[in-house]
């Protein structure tokens, strides 16, 4: 594949956190230090590496990170509590919980405990409203960084049929609410659409957001679509079959490389912003 197929993830998320950078340090000087406070409840592995990757991500920016780490049998009581602490805490300008958390917790109740002006990972339903209705601060990161890679590529979704595989409430719905903002006219698919393949050789826009490795043939892929696959499987391996799509494909996100720095960058950048509202308000 020629290189100019490719979407470069890692690319734009570079250019974001240099930007970022300058905004950390103007804080700094004002006496604000930005604070991402990550909670991870139990010790799934996979959940302990994307906290630390976020931590160490926080940190290389000059994002302070404050990381809690609660046992597996933490009732949502607890974490409720833990939640409240973080939302009146001053020091801290986000709050993410990792998920999915351990399911005698009530996640979504976690998730709507977090207060709106902290919301940087978008997951309260006040945050998705926001964001479908084209006012929202902190839309899911996600989403927000596949539209962010499809403006730095030029990519305008006006008048395009975007097909969405995946409706899940932090990637497949906002993203596809983002989308129809901008123009494009959506189709969103699920577990229960018939003939799956039928709508995505229909599509300009194709996001991945399935949890299935390879779960997107090439040979559905409409000659010159461009393909945004947000998958990540055990590894290394995306939701699309990356060598048969990127012969039909005219632009690409490869996995890794792809949408997840993208992701991480868009929460740094929504800390930071909260971090500047804090001096404003
Ligand atoms: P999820 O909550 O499990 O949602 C998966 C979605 O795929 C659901 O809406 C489901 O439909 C749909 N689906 C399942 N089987 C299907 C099938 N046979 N045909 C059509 N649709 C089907 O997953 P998620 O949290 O949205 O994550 C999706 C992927 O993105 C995962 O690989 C995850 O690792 C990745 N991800 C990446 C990042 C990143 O930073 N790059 C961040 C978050 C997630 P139903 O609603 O009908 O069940």
């Amino acid at each position: 594949m020629t290189q100019d197929k490719l979407l470069d993830g890692k690319a734009v998320a570079n250019r974001i956190k240099n930007q970022l950078k300058e905004r950390v340090e103007a804080l700094k000087i004002n006496g604000v230090t930005p604070s991402l406070a990550t909670i991870l409840v139990g010790d799934d592995p996979s959940s302990e590496t994307y906290v630390r990757m976020k931590g160490n991500a926080c940190e290389r920016i000059g994002i302070l990170s404050k990381k809690i780490h609660l046992p597996e049998d933490t009732t949502t009581e607890t974490l409720l509590e833990t939640i409240e602490e973080l939302n009146h805490d001053l020091s801290v300008h986000g709050i993410l919980l990792q998920h999915p958390v351990p399911p005698q917790i009530d996640e979504r109740l976690a998730f709507e405990t977090i207060a709106i002006e902290k919301d940087v990972d978008g997951v309260t339903s006040e945050g998705y409203g926001q964001t479908a209705l084209g006012f929202g601060t902190y839309p899911s990161c996600t989403p927000a960084a596949i539209m962010k890679i499809m403006e730095d590529y030029d990519i305008n979704p006006e008048g395009k049929h975007a097909v969405v595989v995946g409706r899940s409430p932090i990637l497949g719905k906002p993203v596809g609410a983002l989308l129809l903002n901008q123009n494009a006219t959506v189709t969103t698919c699920h577990s229960r659409t018939i003939d799956l393949a039928s709508h995505v050789k229909h599509a300009d826009i194709v996001v991945a957001a399935v949890g299935k490795p390879e779960f997107i043939k090439g040979e559905w892929i409409k000659e010159g679509a461009v393909v945004l696959d947000a998958g990540y499987n055990k590894g290394n391996i995306g939701d699309v079959e990356y060598e048969g799509a990127k012969e039909k494909a005219s632009l690409i996100t490869p996995v890794p490389g792809g949408v997840g720095p993208v992701t991480i960058a868009m929460l740094l950048k929504h800390t930071v912003v909260s971090a500047e509202k804090s001096i404003v308000q």
